[in-house]
């Protein structure tokens, strides 16, 4: 009879976890009508976005960048790529005829806190030393700042503010690429910065060089993004700022956009009173790289609250973002049958041990579970950018009904960051929703490209197109 007590309790405790579980799953259902409502909210803030400065949820940033590279600039370019965890320093050289004859990177750990002078110090000499052992003098320097800036030419831009947890107080509001020219200066350099950009600048930049139909970039990786090509009869703010090229690339930053179909479930809310921008960058903190790996950890904290699943030793569940992202993708690829790399993730990462099988495999239907809301939602997010420029198949706009209207161009999507290259499931995911949403017929009009290191090549290939005597607008 004690026995049989016991296993009833046992199975109690068991049928709590998986009760967390089964209500996470609910609260982070995507159904594709809702998707869609998603993509028109985020179309409507993006218009929104372009008539006025704070009118919207997303900046919409206009990057004065209204040329991109045409094959014809050749030469060695240096570029400086600041924006996750890391910062690379890249010489990109270029021969006529689209070509990319080499390429050299160097990756290094970057300062999060500090001075803005050590900062910015420590980013020049890493890149005096690169140069030095090179031994080739750039024709001109891009610089990818993967944070909002409000630019006020290709060569200037101010920081609006930190995002992806990073707090180096005193930079906001400065102009990043004067701070960046005046420590090249304090190290005796010559080479200043001919293109500054976002992340999602450069990936672009690099997308088109590769193929001309590309027009739109999307980052996943510590943070998320986007930018595309806007004709600028669409832009009402910002007129002195436009150019006669008739078309300018627009910064979404999409991360500040909140969803309003996506309800904030106990762990997003939880989540939000632990980061930085407490309720803001909301899209960010359900899609991108910086936070998925904390939401399932609070997922696997509630279920050792209300069950004994994962045995007694829990407190490393209780310690924020000790679930990392690429750690968070392993366990949910984990095929082999008996998930014995959950196990070794759990215990390296949170120091829980001797997890049985059927529990590994709760926690890896948790991972599963924010992954497929995350690529899901940032299908919608490519949707709404190929609504807002008519390339979605219904007549444009905000149009809530889907009024076909002929087969839409050819669009490719220039797609690039940490989280999502190395992460099949992600990108699988993500294909999935954009057909649901735009319907295989038109989703076959749509490529999403693959592209690597488009933000520190496509700096070097802007700053080359900026410092060329030919003016090559966009087409
Ligand atoms: C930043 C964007 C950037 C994105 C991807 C976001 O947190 O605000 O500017 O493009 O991360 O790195």
């Amino acid at each position: 009879a004690a026995m049989v007590k016991e296993r009833v309790a046992a199975w109690k405790q068991w049928l709590r976890a998986v009760e967390v579980v089964r209500e996470f799953e609910e609260s982070f259902e995507t159904p594709t009508e809702r998707l869609q409502r998603v993509v028109n909210s985020l179309a409507i803030e993006m218009f929104a976005g372009l008539a006025s400065e704070n009118a919207s949820k997303v900046r919409m940033l206009l990057t004065c960048v209204d040329r991109l590279p045409n094959w014809n600039e050749e030469g060695i370019y240096y570029a400086i790529d600041i924006g996750g965890t890391s910062f690379r320093v890249l010489k990109v050289q270029l021969g006529a005829g689209y070509t990319i004859i080499d390429k050299k990177v160097q990756l290094q750990p970057i300062p999060t806190k500090g001075t803005i002078e050590d900062f910015f110090n420590f980013i020049a000499s890493t890149l005096k030393n690169f140069i030095e052992k090179e031994g080739d003098k750039g024709k001109a320097l891009g610089f990818t700042f993967s944070f909002p800036i409000e630019q006020f030419s290709i060569t200037s831009g101010s920081l609006i503010r930190w995002t992806k947890e990073f707090s180096i107080e005193e930079a906001v509001g400065k102009d990043v690429a004067q701070c960046l020219n005046e420590a090249l200066v304090r190290n005796g350099m010559h080479l200043q910065v001919n293109a500054l950009m976002n992340n999602t600048v450069g990936t672009l930049a690099l997308g088109h060089y590769y193929d001309k139909d590309t027009v739109a970039a999307v980052i996943i990786g510590a943070g998320t993004n986007a930018c595309y090509i806007e004709s600028n009869e669409a832009i009402t703010k910002g007129q002195g700022l436009l150019t006669n090229s008739g078309r300018m690339v627009v910064n979404v930053e999409w991360g500040s956009f909140r969803p309003p179909q996506i309800p904030l479930t106990p762990y997003d809310i939880c989540f939000n009173n632990e980061t930085q921008n407490y309720y803001d960058q909301g899209f960010e903190k359900m899609i991108s790289g910086v936070y998925l790996g904390e939401i399932a950890r609070l997922v696997f904290h509630k279920m050792a609250q209300v069950s004994d699943v994962f045995g007694t030793a829990v407190d490393g569940l209780a310690i924020p973002f000790t679930l990392s992202t690429p750690c968070l993708a392993a366990i949910r690829e984990d095929d082999s049958g008996d998930l014995r790399e959950v196990g070794r993730r759990l215990e390296e990462h949170l120091k829980i041990s001797n997890v049985p099988l059927k529990t590994r495999r709760l926690v890896q239907r948790v991972c599963d579970i924010v992954t497929r809301r995350a690529a899901r939602l940032a299908a919608a997010g490519i949707v709404a950018l190929l609504q807002k420029i008519g390339r979605d198949g219904t007549c444009g706009g905000t149009t809530r009904v889907r009024r076909i209207t002929g087969m839409p161009k050819r669009s490719v999507i220039a797609i690039e960051g940490g989280l999502i290259q190395g992460y099949a499931a992600f990108r699988e995911y993500m294909n999935e929703a954009v057909g649901e949403i735009l319907g295989e017929e038109i989703a076959a009009t749509v490529v999403l490209r693959m592209v690597e290191e488009g933000s520190g090549i496509g700096a070097a290939l802007v700053a080359a197109a900026y410092s060329s005597n030919q003016h090559n607008s966009i087409h």
